[in-house]
């Protein structure tokens, strides 16, 4: 099992991240973060929507683990797409996360509600600022989240850089074919958001059945099996004994049968699952 995924620019970012969506701002977060990266996780997954950016940075100090030894992501809002308001917005973030360049920015969501009517033109004058960044050196990659082929392909005539990674909501029962497929034709990196359902993947008893098998708890054969579909998982807990156990995940194998009957489970169903990135209500 690789240690890194490779970004199409030669960039590495360690196949294992580490969550942070409503971990609550103050001491939860900072502990979680702090503690991850003494148990051994490099890759930090942040937003400035989470509202905790803050704490994650504080976490980050408060681990003694090198700044240029840990990957961190963070994304762009709805609210703030348009080049000036990309510019502030992400110096916002890495002044809350107390850094002086971020790994990875993404752009969150593709089609936010305040600019249904102009999206594509938004996203295209936001990229314009992502390549900025990167250019500057203050942003090591570039990337989108919840994407569809559809939304990176509008955007294409008038983009100099493609998108390096494509952060999709991916569990059982929320496989994004489509756009996995479309991903990897185009040398864009997947990662998978929600790898644990949000929790809702305890509640299926055959997934709990297969995890026995393999002497492995249903986390960690969820996690281990979202890396041998090739896609980057990003588990997330504020809970000592589970930030530590969702890393264990690099000492078994799943076998190819029982790889497909995961990949065949319904009953599994996530948190933006049913709803499409072009209706969103935010
Ligand atoms: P997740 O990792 O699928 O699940 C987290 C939930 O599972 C929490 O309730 C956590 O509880 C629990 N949990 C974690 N490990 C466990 C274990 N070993 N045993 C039992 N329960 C466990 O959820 P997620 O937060 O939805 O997604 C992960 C990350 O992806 C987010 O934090 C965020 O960084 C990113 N994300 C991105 C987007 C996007 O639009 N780009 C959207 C959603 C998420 P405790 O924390 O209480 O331990």
């Amino acid at each position: 099992m690789k240690e890194y995924f490779e970004l199409s620019n030669g960039v590495k970012i360690p196949s294992l991240g580490f969550g942070s969506w409503q971990s609550p701002e103050g001491a939860v977060t900072e502990e979680a973060i702090r503690l991850a990266l003494v148990n051994g996780y490099r890759h930090i997954d942040a937003a400035a929507i989470y509202g905790n950016e803050v704490s994650v940075g504080k976490g980050i100090k408060a681990s003694k683990v090198d700044r240029k030894d840990i990957f961190i992501t963070s994304k762009l809002w709805n609210d703030e797409h348009g080049y000036e308001s990309t510019m502030k917005a992400f110096e916002k973030t890495i002044s809350d996360l107390q850094v002086d360049y971020l790994d990875l920015y993404l752009i969150h969501w593709p089609n936010p509600k305040k600019f249904r009517d102009c999206y594509v033109e938004k996203n295209i004058e936001t990229w314009r600022a992502f390549e900025q960044l990167y250019k500057d050196g203050k942003v090591k990659a570039i990337g989108v989240s919840n994407f569809f082929p559809h939304h990176i392909e509008e955007m294409l005539p008038s983009i100099e850089i493609m998108p390096m990674v494509n952060q999709i909501e991916f569990h059982p029962s929320c496989l994004k074919i489509d756009t996995i497929e479309y991903c990897k034709k185009n040398n864009i990196v997947v990662e998978g958001y929600s790898p644990l359902a949000n929790g809702k993947v305890f509640k299926v008893v055959e997934l709990k059945a297969i995890a026995e098998k393999y002497n492995k708890k249903v986390s960690q054969l969820v996690i281990r099996w979202c890396l041998q579909k090739d896609v980057l998982p990003l588990p997330k807990s504020v809970t000592p004994e589970r930030i530590k156990e969702n890393l264990e995940v690099f000492d078994f194998e799943i076998s190819e049968e029982d790889m497909k009957f995961i990949d065949n489970i319904t009953t599994c169903e996530g948190s933006y699952n049913s709803e499409h990135p072009d209706e969103m209500d935010f």
